[in-house]
């Protein structure tokens, strides 16, 4: 790992480290050399701790299965507090620019102030990089599980990432700006507000939903997945969240008619019986699909949503298995990736060595595995983590739901999981 002496901050002080290469994207592909620059930062709160301890549980990872052939070389930038401290902005030019560079990048999360202050740093990342889609798998590893059936629970949520209320176009009620949005609707639509409404806009595009879906149902084609479900609340959100549903469908049917088959076909055409090898394509609204996961967890695999809804379920299906300590995360775009967990800064727990860095780990190898395509880096993580669990060798939001089990802190979490993939 490299250890930074001066964080950049304009794009001029960039230097990636001579060491190792960039990965390369040329016609739709991800060419990847033995010794990619990874481009990562700490973040905020716990990031430094659960960043950190994830690059060593990487590395071993890494050289464990190639055998010093393929090495990752690390490239550090900051956002954030560090960042804020160093050059006086939360986000530098620099740190920006390296994620493009790099292509595959690795992120700790990143406070947003509530209420007041700046937008979300994630947000601002994701925008910049458009990374579209954001991808949060929920497996289950054998920790303790509020529910009675998580060997049903295999799920991946494509969130769409650009778009919606997460734009952050709104304005407070007493602004200019919302009252010129009251006046002109009133005098426009004859739709009255009240007076002290705060107002929000929540667009939502053919273009964003059809690049969303079509990963999702790449995906679900590269990876031998069956089902692709969209959720939405287009009951009552007609022109957003129901054209998303519309939009999702166009593309499943315009450019992949050949692998799918809608829900309405399997009744109409097949009887209800699926045609094999096809992927079934169907949509559930937002409310029914947060208690059908619960409920009837093995019928389903990709849940497609948009930004809001994504959110929401996948922390809903991460309590399922276990809590968001073990949460993945990974940001697409094309040709760019950034991996992040899902959680966010849990500053309570910061400096302290106790947060579970999991959901940071698999969130690496999310990226090495899935999108590097460094398959076995991922194999090995996964058993060691399901080894560690097994043999209750877990950090403290775990150990609580495992009756006598003490905690063991991040570092030596990560030392557990690095000897597990050494031994293997
Ligand atoms: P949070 O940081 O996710 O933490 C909420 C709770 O979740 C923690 O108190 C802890 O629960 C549990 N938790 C989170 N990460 C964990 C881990 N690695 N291991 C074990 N338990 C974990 O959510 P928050 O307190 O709402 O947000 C804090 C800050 O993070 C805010 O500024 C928020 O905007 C930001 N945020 C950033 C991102 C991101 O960077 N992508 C995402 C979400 C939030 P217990 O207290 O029960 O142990």
């Amino acid at each position: 790992m490299i250890n930074l002496s001066k964080i950049p901050c304009n794009k001029e002080e960039l230097r990636p480290p001579s060491e190792g290469e960039f990965v390369k994207y040329e016609n739709g592909k991800l060419l990847v050399p033995n010794n990619p620059i990874v481009a990562y930062l700490k973040g905020d709160g716990t990031g430094p701790e659960i960043v950190t301890n994830a690059i060593r549980v990487i590395d071993a990872a890494v050289e464990k299965a190639y055998g010093g052939k393929r090495k990752i070389v690390w490239w550090q930038v900051a956002a954030g507090d560090e960042a804020n401290k160093e050059c006086g902005t939360v986000l530098p030019e620099a740190t920006l620019e390296a994620f493009k560079m790099a292509r595959i990048n690795l992120k700790g999360p990143l406070t947003t102030p509530v209420g007041s202050g700046y937008r979300s740093l994630n947000v601002a990342i994701r925008m910049a990089l458009e990374t579209y889609a954001n991808i949060r798998p929920i497996k289950w590893y054998g920790q303790p599980t509020p529910h009675c059936h998580p060997e049903k629970i295999d799920w991946i949520v494509f969130r769409e990432n650009t778009e919606d209320l997460y734009m952050g176009i709104e304005f407070p009620w007493n602004s200019k700006e919302a009252e010129k949005i009251r006046d002109l609707f009133k005098k426009e639509f004859n739709i009255e507000l009240r007076p002290d409404a705060g107002i929000g806009i929540k667009p939502i595009s053919r273009f964003g939903t059809q690049r969303v879906m079509r990963r999702a149902l790449e995906w679900a084609m590269q990876n031998d997945i069956k089902r692709v479900t969209i959720q939405h609340k287009g009951n009552i959100m007609k022109y957003t969240e129901g054209a998303f549903r519309e939009w999702a469908y166009e593309v499943a049917i315009s450019e992949f008619r050949d692998y799918i088959v809608t829900e309405e076909e399997l009744y109409s055409k097949y009887d209800g019986k699926m045609p094999e090898g096809k992927i079934l394509v169907n949509d559930r609204i937002a409310d029914n699909m947060m208690q059908q996961i619960i409920t009837r967890p093995g019928e389903y695999n990709i849940i497609v949503a948009p930004n809001i809804d994504g959110d929401f379920i996948s922390d809903e299906a991460n309590a399922l298995v276990g809590g968001i300590g073990m949460a993945a995360g990974l940001n697409l775009g094309d040709g760019v990736a950034v991996a992040e967990p899902v959680h966010g800064t849990a500053p309570k727990y910061a400096g302290k060595n106790v947060i579970n860095p999991t959901a940071e780990i698999l969130s690496a190898a999310l990226l090495l595995g899935n999108y590097v395509g460094w398959k076995e880096v991922k194999v090995l993580i996964e058993d060691a983590i399901r080894k560690a669990i097994k043999n209750k060798q877990v950090t403290y939001d775990l150990a609580r739901e495992m009756p006598g089990v003490s905690p063991i802190s991040t570092s030596e979490y990560s030392d557990v999981l690095i000897g597990y993939i050494k031994e293997s």
